[in-house]
């Protein structure tokens, strides 16, 4: 089907993109890699006046690392997080997570601020925003908000952005030499959404105790979960299986699966106990740099 008709803009900086996006108001849309953004509208979900293409604003394309943290421009594709050593080395969540978005085709389209944005409950980055707690920078004519991703994603589909205010960047905090992370994703082909994601991120104290737990769930709920409970009773604790069963049966009772193609409730939630316990191992041995 095609989409409805629409007006095309494709400013070369971001200032430009401002002003556009204050002239159009609601009626605008970012078009960033335009992997989910196209077919919504040419199913007719979505059915934007303007688009405001922003893949001329060469600015926005880096992932570079600035004061303990990596900034991810919002014209970074899922594969340049797969090629990029900054992360590799800088975030293990997220390189863990990047090989598992979506297939080539997509990953070299595909923006990670565009996923962020989208807030689909099966997009897997949101999870691993959510698990070592990044945040959102956004920016309108009126000046920069930095909106940290838990209030970031509002609801099925939808963000806390403004009217008038695009995302320019995202910021992840960097791990140190105590830190690490990982994601899980089932998937029933490659390419495929997740059956069940789990991003998981640790940092321990000088003590081996930890300083910090990060837990997420993908497709498992009306949006990217994040564990909270289970994060929090993991603070302070000594990390091992024993700890990490008990944080996966808080993530196992706190999701809200739905039986569908990809299989039934009861299974989804065994997959996050069975997953969460798994990451938060992976993420262990990370962190103790045994990996
Ligand atoms: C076949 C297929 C398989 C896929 N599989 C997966 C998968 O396994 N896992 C997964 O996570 N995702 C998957 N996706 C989705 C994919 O990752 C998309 O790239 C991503 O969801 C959207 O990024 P985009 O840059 O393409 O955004 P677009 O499609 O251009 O935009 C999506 C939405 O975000 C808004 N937006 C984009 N950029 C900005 C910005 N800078 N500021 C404000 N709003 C913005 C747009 O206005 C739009 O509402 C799949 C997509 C396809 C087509």
């Amino acid at each position: 089907m095609y989409p409805p008709a629409f007006e095309y803009a494709a400013p070369e900086s971001v200032e430009e993109a401002l002003d556009r996006l204050a002239e159009v108001g609601d009626e605008g849309r970012i078009l960033a890699g335009g992997q989910s953004l196209i077919p919504m509208m040419k199913l007719r979900l979505a059915a934007p006046a303007h688009l405001i293409d922003i893949n001329e604003i060469a600015e926005l394309a880096y992932i570079r690392e600035v004061n303990g943290h990596l900034a991810i421009g919002a014209l970074t594709r899922h594969a340049d997080v797969v090629r990029s050593e900054v992360v590799a080395g800088g975030c293990a969540t997220m390189a863990s997570a990047a090989p598992w978005v979506a297939d080539p085709l997509v990953r070299n389209r595909g923006t990670v601020c565009g996923s962020v944005a989208h807030c689909d409950p099966e997009g897997d980055w949101n999870s691993v925003m959510l698990a070592v707690g990044a945040e959102v920078v956004a920016r309108s004519k009126q000046g920069e908000r930095v909106i940290p991703i838990s209030e970031f994603v509002v609801d099925f589909f939808t963000n806390s952005l403004r009217p008038g205010e695009m995302v320019t960047e995202l910021r992840v905090p960097r791990d140190d030499d105590r830190s690490g992370g990982a994601y899980l994703k089932l998937e029933r082909k490659i390419g495929d959404y997740a059956t069940v994601g789990v991003a998981a991120h640790l940092r321990l104290d000088e003590q081996g105790r930890i300083a910090r737990a990060g837990l997420a769930l993908t497709s498992v709920g009306p949006i990217n979960l994040k564990v909270t409970e289970a994060e929090e009773m993991m603070v302070g604790q000594e990390p091992g299986d024993e700890l990490f069963a008990e944080a996966a049966q808080i993530a196992a009772r706190t999701c809200e699966p739905t039986s569908d193609v990809r299989g039934p409730a009861e299974y989804k939630r065994s997959v996050v106990a069975a997953y969460t316990r798994r990451a938060f191992g992976r993420a262990l041995a990370g962190a103790r740099g045994e990996t």
